[in-house]
């Protein structure tokens, strides 16, 4: 119960403040906007970077989720996120002792916000501690440790989530409603366009054993996703093209600048581009046969916008990571299915296709990608 909202439901039950210990078990939620008793998903977050930041502070405004533990390296980070937060003491976790969250009841899931390649045995010792995963994407750096992860969780029942916030974006939805309403026609033609210009050499984003890759693994996975469900197929076959500007900074494995091409059973087709050295590429377009959409910015952190054949796209802005972290906890707490899915096996086949990416550049060779489940 954050702040506000326990302030809010000691006004309700006419309490004072001399009773807030008594509460503290307490993990369902009463809101200003009248959300009474829903239960909160309490999260803990792990790795305290750049993009958890964002994550905590979008999740102040969070109706159905809420922060409640952290893990991170740096004993600092853990005594100022923890007061500025209200996670206590005993919540506050390190890499080596995070294992015990297994006995702490006031956490119910963990969000992986770490280097692309730590999230595999991060995972699975999360699952192994009985609690539910958000992790961010990529989920793995391979394939095989991807299956390890869903099997991991699947094992210990528990959720396995991927950070895909794109799925609950309002523009990106009402795109994915027309589309499958059959408002465009056939679709015949997706483009996809992601990258930026990244900066200091030294970032675990141009390590290969930390990142896993270069900028496909980061950012192309937006168009390789996108793809999938703008276009609401899975791809049969992948062809794609590497090009280095610089074997300095972007060592081997590491890739800087990939083209790369889908096709689809229907017979459409998607061209994508991901680099980290060209600025301002953050564009999808979608072409059917009676209508088209076209969202840029597409995936950054908003606001989106895009327009359609049928106008401009005017769904209101929320911040990515509060609606995510709501349909998180409504997917954990009570069943709901998102319209694009988040789930581990989602994850997965991102995985596939990036693999199959990178084995096409390595090859010059089309190669055939067999999904392990058809679109859901
Ligand atoms: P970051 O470098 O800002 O933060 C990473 C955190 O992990 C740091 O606090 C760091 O201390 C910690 N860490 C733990 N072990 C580490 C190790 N061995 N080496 C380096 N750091 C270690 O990175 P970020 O931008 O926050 O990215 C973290 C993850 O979030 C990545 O998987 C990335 O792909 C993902 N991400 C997702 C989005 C999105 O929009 N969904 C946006 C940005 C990043």
């Amino acid at each position: 119960m954050n702040k506000q909202s326990r302030r809010y439901f000691i006004q309700k039950i006419g309490a004072t403040a001399t009773m807030l210990p008594l509460l503290a078990p307490l993990d369902l939620f009463a809101d200003s906007a009248g959300h009474q008793n829903q239960p909160m998903l309490r999260v803990a977050l792990m790795g305290l970077g750049n993009y958890a930041s964002r994550v905590a502070k979008a999740m102040q405004d969070c109706k159905f989720a809420k922060i409640t533990g952290l893990i991170s390296g740096t004993p600092e980070k853990l005594r100022d996120w923890g007061s500025t937060y209200d996670v206590p003491e005993k919540n506050r976790y390190n890499y080596s002792n995070f294992d015990q969250i297994k006995n702490n009841p006031d956490i119910d899931a963990v969000y992986i916000i770490t280097p692309n390649a730590l999230h595999h045995s991060q995972t699975i010792r999360v699952a192994k501690a009985g609690k539910h995963v958000i992790c961010e994407k990529p989920m793995a750096v391979s394939v095989e440790e991807g299956k390890e992860m869903v099997d991991a969780c699947k094992k210990a029942n528990v959720h396995l989530l991927i950070g895909y916030r794109m799925h609950f974006e309002p523009k990106t939805l009402e795109i994915h409603r027309m589309r499958a309403n059959d408002e465009l026609g056939a679709i015949n033609f997706f483009q996809g366009q992601c990258g930026f210009k990244i900066g200091n050499p030294n970032q675990w984003r141009l390590n290969k054993d930390l990142a896993g890759g270069g900028s496909l693994m980061d950012i192309g996975i937006y168009a390789v996703n996108g793809a999938r469900y703008m276009v609401g197929e899975e791809p049969i076959w992948v062809t794609a093209q590497e090009i280095k500007t610089s074997r300095e900074k972007f060592k081997e494995g590491v890739d800087e600048t990939i083209l790369f091409q889908l096709g689809f059973p229907s017979g459409a087709v998607a061209s994508c581009l991901s680099t980290y050295n060209m600025n301002f590429l953050d564009r999808f377009f979608l072409s059917g046969d009676r209508g088209f959409a076209e969202l840029q910015p597409a995936t950054g952190y908003g606001p989106i916008q895009g327009r359609t054949s049928k106008g401009p796209l005017t769904q209101a802005h929320t911040e990515h990571q509060t609606l995510q972290m709501d349909a998180m906890a409504q997917i954990i707490l009570k069943d709901h299915k998102p319209t694009i899915a988040v789930d581990g096996e989602e994850g997965l086949k991102d995985l596939y296709i990036l693999e199959a990416i990178y084995n096409a550049c390595k090859t010059g060779a089309r190669q055939e990608i067999l999904l392990p489940q058809p679109h859901k």
